[in-house]
């Protein structure tokens, strides 16, 4: 881990999970003299000063980006177009002007038209996170052993490049570039759908739960409960994730339907083989996420034995 400063100072708007947890791998890795942070709500701008992870906070996003070689967005990517806004004229010219979405053609089209010359705009996206919120749930460890992607657009500066990527390794990731479109397209199957079902299975089984009463909560096993943790995703984040990334989501929901028919169709007719077949190819998809370091083998997702599970 880098001890230099890469930065001088860098702006976080954005003091929840992702915000906070930068912070703290800054720190950690000494990647800067000063931490700036900018949170809209006064309750949530006193909670981070408790955490204490920033050396100047501020409910004014201009006023926070002053002087900053890095600002950051990390509030929900709905907020991203009148926050650019809002900075536009503060930006030290020769900034990197970044973004923690977790989407990106739309970062893109609604940011990229308020960034001033002179100022680096390279989206970025770490594939990291928990279904905590809030300043108190970040750590510094989040990043570890995470990639993070960037969408650079056409034409930018290599050295600003250059510059982000170190910024990101030095925070424990590894770094990939990749079109903002194809992003998009690999997020929704990994991870928008992933949570869209989630929200879909849980919510079927609160409706069932009016029938069952509490049974549903009662013997829940491990498949809904993981399912659960899922779907206690924050709601606006998520909210903004699906408006945002609509065409790729609705591809990738057009073949998961097909594909669930297919799955209905072989249970109907008792199609024992299919269903075989299916099941041992996603086992091995399991074990390749496992050998890629990206999960533990250790049983039930390496959770204690509590008395509750
Ligand atoms: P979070 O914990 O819910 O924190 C959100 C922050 O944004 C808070 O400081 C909140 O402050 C502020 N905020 C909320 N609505 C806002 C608005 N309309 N205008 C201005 N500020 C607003 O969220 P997070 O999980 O850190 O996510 C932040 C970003 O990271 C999102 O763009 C998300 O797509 C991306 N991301 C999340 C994950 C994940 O797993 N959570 C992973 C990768 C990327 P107030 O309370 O003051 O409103």
């Amino acid at each position: 881990m880098s001890e230099t400063p890469i930065f001088s100072k860098v702006a976080l708007l954005g003091l929840g999970l992702i915000g906070s947890s930068m912070a703290h791998g800054m720190r950690r890795a000494g990647l800067t003299s000063h931490i700036a942070g900018y949170t809209a709500r006064p309750e949530t701008l006193e909670r981070a000063r408790v955490v204490g992870f920033a050396d100047s906070l501020h409910s004014d996003a201009a006023s926070c980006v002053q002087d900053a070689d890095l600002v950051v967005l990390a509030t929900p990517v709905g907020s991203f177009a009148s926050l650019a806004e809002a900075i536009a004229e503060h930006l030290k010219p020769g900034a990197i002007l970044s973004d923690v979405g977790s989407v990106k053609s739309a970062v893109i089209r609604d940011v990229g038209p308020h960034v001033p010359d002179g100022v680096h705009f390279i989206p970025a996206h770490p594939i990291a996170g928990t279904e905590q919120s809030g300043p108190e749930s970040g750590f510094a460890e989040l990043f570890d052993g995470r990639w993070c992607i960037l969408t650079p657009p056409p034409g930018t500066d290599k050295v600003a490049l250059e510059t982000l990527k170190s910024f990101w390794r030095a925070l424990g990731s590894d770094v990939e570039v990749m079109d903002a479109h194809h992003h998009d397209l690999v997020l929704a199957i990994t991870s928008h759908v992933p949570h869209l079902i989630a929200y879909n299975i849980v919510g079927t089984a609160d409706d069932l739960e009016h029938v069952t009463e509490s049974e549903v909560i009662k013997y829940s096993a491990g498949g809904f409960r993981d399912f659960t943790r899922i779907a206690a995703s924050d709601p606006t984040m998520w909210r903004d994730v699906f408006l945002n990334n609509r065409e790729a989501v609705l591809e990738v929901l057009g073949r998961f339907s097909e594909d669930l028919s297919a799955l209905q169709r072989s249970i109907r007719w008792g199609d024992g083989e299919a269903l075989f077949n299916l099941f041992t190819r996603t086992r091995a998809i399991r074990r390749g996420i496992v050998d890629a370091g990206q999960d533990t083998a250790a049983p039930n997702f390496g959770r204690g034995k509590k008395k509750d599970q």
